[in-house]
């Protein structure tokens, strides 16, 4: 067999060779950061270069479990030697024993696993649009959304998510979607109508700009769902799986879903995510040929969340959460308070953000030159959104690197 070496990485090239071979070749949809990482271990990641850095980004709040952990790693391994991918037309052990494991952990009823985080919110969308549907025999229901939020770019998704400036070119959406104002339950009040079928939110906004959605407020909203039979649909695809010191953020005020999205640190970098619904949507909203996907559920997607599952216990990852997270708001109001161009942190447990008065793009680049991977959320806010297993030793390096960064401004 003879091997072409332009398809296959090729020893001597280098860093910056690749990314200019990627500016050709890859469709320009993202600004990307000039680095190649090419390896993780525990909160690290490496360049190609051999170069190290500390990870507060985690692949965007997926790579909960840290790098290479052995047992995730092994159980991924035995899965591929098994089988990898079958059909939603048969039965398969992994995607069973994840579904009775996130049943257990959301108090959920009824699973349906996707590809990513925009297809749980396409699911959740079909599923209330069923519901209503099947209630009153009409189309035409209204979905209420949050400004500022997100939920994705398949178009459902975007359809929902607040901000015109990702909608704009790709009107029309889906149609019939209002937009009220996180925490101002007169907004949502406002447009409550009989045709409503759902109101959507995540309960942490994440993208928008780390703002969490008060109890007061999920607590109005769970009544009005009740008194008119509408569904409440929390998308928990950055804030859930632990990340603010809960298995998903809802539990924290007990304002349980009717149907909850479920991705990113769900299968901690395989690409997984879910739609979860209670017993009652999931026996009146989609039934046979009304959903489906190739892919969704796999035996290897579906191993992965197993196993995430069984170390968020195993390693308890939650009380974990808790501890480290309440040390990383100490660290983050002290850097708050020592440079007054920060105005804010916000947040909850491992999902921080800090609000500056002007853009953080140079910061953030600044800080990945001194070993440290950050994200932004918006021009004017950093976001914390770390592998779960960080240590309070790696939140102090973290601290360290970044006032270095942003006392070279001053
Ligand atoms: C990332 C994200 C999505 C979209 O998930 P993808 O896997 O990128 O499609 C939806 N909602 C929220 C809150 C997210 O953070």
């Amino acid at each position: 067999m003879s091997e072409n070496m332009s398809d296959n990485m090729n020893e001597n090239m280098s860093m910056q060779e690749y990314i200019e071979e990627a500016e050709r070749d890859l469709l320009h949809t993202y600004n990307r950061y000039q680095v190649v990482f090419d390896k993780g271990e525990g909160v690290y990641l490496y360049d190609m270069e051999g170069k190290k850095y500390l990870d507060f980004v985690a692949g965007i709040a997926v790579f909960a479990l840290g790098y290479g952990n052995r047992d995730y790693n092994d159980a991924l391994k035995a899965q591929i030697d098994k089988i990898i991918h079958t059909s939603n037309y048969y039965y398969n052990v992994p995607a069973i024993e994840a579904a009775r494991k996130l049943k257990k952990v959301s108090g959920m009823d009824r699973v349906f696993f996707t590809n990513s985080g925009a297809e749980a919110v396409e699911g959740a969308i079909k599923a209330a649009r069923k519901y209503a549907y099947l209630k009153d025999g009409t189309t035409d229901h209204e979905i209420i959304a949050m400004e500022h939020s997100f939920h994705g770019r398949t178009m459902g998704a975007l359809s929902v998510t607040g901000n015109p400036h990702y909608r704009e070119a790709f009107e029309p959406g889906i149609g019939n979607i209002r937009f009220a104002k996180l925490n101002d339950i007169d907004s949502v009040r406002e447009l409550v109508n009989e045709k409503t079928c759902a109101i959507l939110l995540e309960t942490v906004q994440g993208e928008g700009g780390i703002f969490p959605a008060e109890e007061s407020f999920l607590k109005e909203l769970r009544k009005i769902c009740d008194e008119r039979d509408i569904l409440l649909i929390l998308d928990e695809i950055q804030c859930g799986m632990g990340r603010t010191g809960y298995m998903f953020a809802w539990q924290k005020y007990g304002v349980k879903p009717d149907i909850m999205m479920c991705a990113k640190a769900l299968g901690c970098g395989v690409p997984v995510g879910a739609f979860l619904m209670t017993e009652k949507v999931g026996t009146h909203s989609l039934a046979a040929s009304d959903h489906g996907t190739t892919y969704g559920g796999n035996p290897l997607a579906c191993a992965a969340v197993s196993r995430v599952l069984d170390l968020f216990e195993e390693n308890h990852i939650i009380e974990h959460v808790r501890k480290v997270g309440a040390y990383l708001e100490k660290r983050l109001d002290e850097l708050a308070a020592k440079y007054d161009f920060i105005t804010e942190r916000r947040g909850a447990g491992l999902l921080q953000g800090l609000v500056f008065d002007r853009p953080v793009a140079e910061y953030i680049a600044q800080a990945l030159k001194d070993g440290l991977v950050l994200i932004n959320a918006g021009a004017n806010i950093i976001r914390f959104v770390p592998p779960l297993v960080i240590t309070e030793e790696d939140v102090d390096k973290m601290i360290e690197i970044l006032d270095g960064a942003l006392s070279g401004s001053r």
